[in-house]
Order: C-alpha cells, then sequence, then structure tokens
C-alpha cells in the first residue's frame, strides 16, 4: 500500500508505480502519479546532495546531463519515496495542469522509419513511381526539424500559412491541408557523443513523450522537392508535458520487423517498443497506429544520426516519424487516413479530410509493463487556432 490515495496509482492503471514520468509544473520538477503530480523540490532532502540539487531545478536539463547511472539512481530513489506506506516529510499532491515544457530542446530530427507510412506517402504523393525509394530500408530517413517551435501538449497551434501550388499558379495563404503525424518521440541526455553504437545509443536515452508533428500537406507537396520537409512542418511539433523514463519499457521491447542492415546498425538486443498508440479527433477515436511495426529502432536512428561524426547532446528530441500499422484504422496521419484526402473519413456523422479551426487532436499511448502492468504515455494535445486570431 502506498501512501499515495489516487485510485489511477496502481499497477493496471497506465500511470502506476511502474511509471513515474517526469515534468514540470509550477511548483518545479514533478514525478506524475495516477491523475496527480508529486512535487520533488520539496522532498530534495530525502535524495542526498548530488540527487536534491538536481530534482530542486528549474527544468529537467541538468538532469538530462548527468547521463544514466544517475537517472537509474533517482528513479530508484523516487519508486521508494512514492511506494512508502506512509508519507514523506515534505510530501504533498497536486493537480497535473500547467505543466511546461520540461527541458530546453537542443536540435530536433524527425525520422521516417514507419514503413506503412513511407509506402503510403509514397502512393499518395507519388503515385506513378515505387511507393519506397532504393535506399529506404537501408538508411534511417530523417531531417533536422526545428527545435525552436517544439511545444508542450496543450499549446494551440495556429494555422500555418505558406505557398501551395494551384492549377493558376503558386499561391500565399493559410494552408488548406492541416494534418497530424502520430509520432513518438526520445529525450537524450548524458555525456556529448559521437559515432554511437545501437547499445551505446540506449544510455544516451533518458525517456520517451509522445509527439505531434503538425504538417500542412499542400505546403509541403509543393515545396519538398528536391530537399524535403522545411515550413509545411516547422511552425509547431507538439510534445507530451511528462516524459516516461526509458527504464519502464524494460519488458516491451520487440525486435523491429527489419532484415538485413549494414553493421554500424545491427542491434545485439532489439529496441523495437511494443507501443499500442490512440489518436482521438474531437474526442472520436480515429485510429490506433502500433509502434513495433516500425523497421527501426530509436538506438539505430541515433547511431545513424551520429555515424558520420554527428553529436548527440542533453535535450535533443529524436521523433521516430509517423506510426502507421498495415490497417487502415491504423494509420498516424490524416492524409493516409483520408488517402490524400479522396476518401472521408466520417467523425460524428460528419465526413472529414483534414483539420478545420477548433478542432482538437489528442495522442495517447500504452506498453506491457513487468508482471502484466501498463506503462502509460502521457497525451500529446493540441487545438488548431485560425492564423488571424493570434
Ligand atoms: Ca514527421
Amino acid at each position: 500500500m502506498s501512501w499515495i490515495d489516487d485510485p489511477q496509482f496502481r499497477a493496471d492503471a497506465p500511470f502506476g508505480p511502474q511509471t513515474l514520468p517526469y515534468g514540470v509544473i509550477p511548483a518545479g520538477i514533478a514525478v506524475r502519479v495516477g491523475d496527480q503530480a508529486l512535487p520533488l523540490r520539496p522532498l530534495a532532502d530525502h535524495f542526498g546532495p548530488r540527487l536534491g540539487e538536481l530534482v530542486a531545478a528549474d527544468s529537467l536539463d541538468p538532469l538530462l546531463a548527468a547521463g544514466r547511472p544517475v537517472w537509474s539512481e533517482l528513479r530508484a530513489r523516487v519508486v521508494e519515496l512514492a511506494t512508502a506506506v506512509s508519507a514523506p516529510r515534505g510530501a504533498s499532491l497536486v493537480g497535473l495542469d500547467d505543466a511546461v515544457l520540461p527541458f530546453r530542446v537542443a536540435d530536433y530530427v524527425d525520422f521516417y522509419s514507419s514503413r506503412h507510412h513511407a509506402e503510403n506517402v509514397g502512393r499518395i504523393f507519388r503515385p506513378d513511381g515505387d511507393p519506397l525509394l532504393p535506399n529506404w530500408t537501408h538508411i534511417p530517413i530523417g531531417y533536422h526539424g526545428r527545435a525552436g517551435t517544439v511545444v508542450v501538449s496543450g499549446t494551440d497551434v495556429v494555422r500555418p500559412s505558406g505557398q501551395r501550388k494551384t492549377p493558376e499558379g503558386p499561391v500565399f495563404g493559410p494552408s488548406q491541408r492541416l494534418d497530424i503525424e502520430a509520432e513518438v518521440g526520445f529525450v537524450c541526455g548524458g555525456p556529448v557523443r559521437s559515432r554511437l553504437t545501437p547499445s551505446q545509443a540506449a544510455d544516451h536515452v533518458f525517456g520517451v513523450a509522445l509527439v505531434n508533428d503538425w504538417s500542412a500537406r499542400d505546403i509541403q507537396a509543393w515545396e519538398y522537392v528536391p530537399l524535403g520537409p522545411f515550413l509545411g512542418k516547422s511552425f509547431a511539433t507538439s510534445v507530451a508535458a511528462w516524459i516516461t523514463p526509458l527504464e519502464a519499457f524494460a519488458v516491451a521491447r520487440v525486435a523491429p520487423p527489419h532484415g538485413d542492415v549494414l553493421p554500424y546498425l545491427v542491434e545485439e538486443k532489439p529496441w523495437g517498443l511494443d507501443l499500442a498508440l490512440e489518436v482521438e479527433w474531437n474526442g472520436v477515436r480515429v485510429s490506433r497506429p502500433p509502434f513495433r511495426e516500425m523497421f527501426f529502432s530509436f538506438a539505430q536512428q541515433l547511431a545513424h544520426l551520429s555515424s558520420n561524426g554527428a553529436t548527440v547532446r542533453p535535450g535533443d528530441l529524436i521523433a521516430s516519424g509517423t506510426v502507421s500499422g498495415p490497417s487502415r484504422d491504423e494509420r498516424g496521419s490524416f492524409l493516409e487516413l483520408s488517402w490524400g484526402g479522396t476518401e472521408p473519413i466520417a467523425l460524428d456523422g460528419v465526413e472529414r479530410t483534414f483539420l478545420e479551426d477548433g478542432d482538437t487532436v489528442r495522442i495517447t499511448a500504452t506498453a506491457p509493463g513487468e508482471d502484466g502492468s501498463l506503462v502509460g504515455l502521457a497525451e500529446v494535445v493540441g487545438t488548431v487556432r485560425p492564423v488571424d486570431e493570434r
């Protein structure tokens, strides 16, 4: 029996003692316990001088820099305190609201590692070519995104403006094809390093947080050849407020369904993850993307990213790429769900294709935990606002 009196702080609920994600609220660094938050700063004395200083900080940045041995030590102590029979001196529970972006995003890199997504997009954007380009099964394809416009879950997303192609030529204006991408993000830390092996790479991942990589398909379709995504993606990327430590996913590991890869990408023990995502559009569940289908793991993505000598540093955010499964109701974008806008989706009896102003999208996920428990990934939610309301 834990001293924490929250019916959601149980092993069969997503935010029980097996999960304990970190976030930052006005009271400082906290861990999520069920539907409440436990601020750690008032408990700093219980952690000893080194960990105490880290949990009393204003953000997770010093903790991210501290590295894996410190993360493991801290998690063990947090579990002890949260599952103690009586409340530790100074402990109190507060609401989850008003969580802020818990770390300073250093570099943001977005991959493209769902074969189903890549093939669907290939069929929609290049109907006359092969759905998959020849490099795709060999290279974890990705691009460098815009760290400065990564926003915390709950932040409104203003409809982007940009150029789009019309039969009369290019025009400029608000995007008419605003979309989501349901993704899984990996928050990096530890010493600055390059040329990581996949198993070293895993030691540089602090935790996991859901990402919605908002995408303007009309801007993207016109600009992306020959250099890839630019303004169609850079206006906003939402990330969950609570980061679930990588340790919580020990029993969720699976082998990605890929074939032969070059030696620098071979994993001794694969880091595919059995995460079940859910996408809700205005409260209606429209998709359940399976993360276990991803072709490359985050460890392979990080090994590839750093293979040329580029460094991985604390605060780097690595996103998986849109998570799509083989069936229609497992697609992680509305581009795919509506097949380029040609097959509308029924949403409470109304036919819809892309996002309208006022729409809200919420993405959640769970994974199997130890002893039949459930490990949760906190929601990433955002509402679309018209451009002139800003
Ligand atoms: Ca993306």
